[in-house]
């Protein structure tokens, strides 16, 4: 059977080598860390890191195609691969989604054909920079421009004085202040883009975060206008052609309170936000990578069943405040998997550290309604507010 590679070996990596073994691949994974998610179920090269040309070099022979599941692999290594193999995305879609200065820009670029804008923001890399904030950018929030996720990486700012302290807390390194606009909720779309250009968009979800962190995925949005569902779907689509993409990209949008609609940021790979496909699609977001990647059609993005996906942190492990120690045990998942709809899935990490992602819990129904109550159930069950 042929070989697909993926560059990372995180729970992405994990979910992606488990659809591509079910459609008869045998699957390596190029991961320094010895013990990884990816590791547990498919081939790990040893020892070798996202630059590391003899690796990189082993993964492009044994393989047909690579993708990545790690937004931060190095742009030359997609490159050196692709001089030997198929790869999917290519190094210019990761490297514009991995700087958020390129994104942004990149976003103005095509606003013309994607019909949006990302937030008001600016450029700050020295005092000069921070001199210049015009005060219709504040309050805002100041982004390190490589390298953040889950929030990380990120503070609000008030006044130039902010600006000024958290740049200074960030080492100095470029960093973007966006203004802090007024949101109604949050969405995203997950697209899928074929060798031959043809493209394909889930339906729309609805995001709720907390502390930063993805807490529940929620299709269709309870919120979600059949305009601004349009809208964003029709922009995802431009955008991904505009990129001349291949592979599953998932892009995040702001609803404001005036319902304008604003993109705030992509992700070349798929996303925590489109887990919820796996039970309530037709073709799940990592099934359709592996049709990407191994230029076969794209599949049927239908959603059969309304779904809510709770992400499963670390927290929940612990019944007291205490990070480590005694308190961690596993949870009542007996309780949770006696609930109707209940899908869960576990990432094989077996060191629950508070605001980890350890795995996901998806309720699908036939009703929105019916798998929300599951939802509140099984926070219940874990200990959290729903
Ligand atoms: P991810 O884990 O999704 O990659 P991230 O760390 O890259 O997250 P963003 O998605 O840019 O960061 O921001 C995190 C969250 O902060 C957003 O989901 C949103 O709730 C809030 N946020 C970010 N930018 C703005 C803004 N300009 N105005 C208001 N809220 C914002
Ligand atoms: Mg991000
Ligand atoms: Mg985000």
């Amino acid at each position: 059977p042929a070989w697909l590679g993926v560059m990372g070996g995180g729970q992405l990596g994990r979910m992606f080598a488990q659809a591509a073994q079910a459609m008869g691949y045998q699957v390596a994974v190029l991961e320094p860390s010895e013990d990884c998610p990816a590791g547990q179920v498919a081939q790990r090269l040893v020892n070798a890191g996202y630059s590391d040309n003899a690796g990189l070099d082993a993964l492009a022979a044994q393989c047909a195609a690579v993708t990545t599941e790690f937004e931060n692999v190095p742009a030359d290594s997609l490159s050196r691969l692709a001089q030997s193999v198929f790869v999917a995305p290519n190094a210019h879609g990761v490297s514009v989604a991995q700087d958020r200065v390129a994104e942004k820009r990149f976003f103005v670029s095509c606003a013309d054909k994607s019909g949006v804008l990302p937030a008001p923001h600016k450029v700050i890399a020295s005092q000069e920079d921070i001199d210049a904030i015009s005060d219709d950018l504040l309050p805002g929030i100041l982004k390190t421009v490589r390298m953040g996720y889950d929030g990380k990486g990120q503070v609000r700012v008030k006044s130039r004085a902010d600006v000024q302290a958290a740049f200074e807390s960030m080492d100095k390194v470029t960093c973007l202040l966006e203004k802090m606009l007024p949101l109604a909720y949050e969405v995203s779309v997950l697209t899928a883009r074929g060798h031959d250009g043809e493209s394909v968009v889930y339906p729309i979800a609805e995001n709720v975060h907390r502390d930063g962190i993805l807490f529940t995925t929620t299709v269709p949005g309870p919120n979600v206008s059949e305009e601004s569902a349009l809208k964003a779907q029709k922009a995802a689509q431009a955008i991904v052609a505009e990129l001349g993409y291949v592979g599953v990209l998932c892009i995040e949008f702001f609803v404001l309170t005036d319902g304008s609609l604003v993109v705030n940021e992509m992700a070349p790979r798929p996303h925590n936000s489109g887990h919820y496909t796996i039970d309530a699609c037709v073709t799940s977001q990592f099934a359709q990578q592996v049709r990407a990647m191994a230029q076969l059609p794209l599949g049927d993005v239908r959603q059969h069943s309304a779904a809510v996906m709770l992400n499963i942190l670390g927290d929940v492990w612990f019944t007291d405040d205490s990070e480590v120690g005694d308190s961690a045990r596993e949870p009542a998942w007996n309780e949770i998997l006696a609930l109707p709809g209940a899908n869960l899935h576990l990432y094989g990490k077996d060191d629950p550290r508070r605001a980890r992602k350890m795995g996901h819990l998806t309720f699908i129904a036939p009703t929105l309604a019916q798998a929300q109550q599951q939802l509140n159930a099984a926070c219940a069950v874990l200990g959290i507010a729903p």
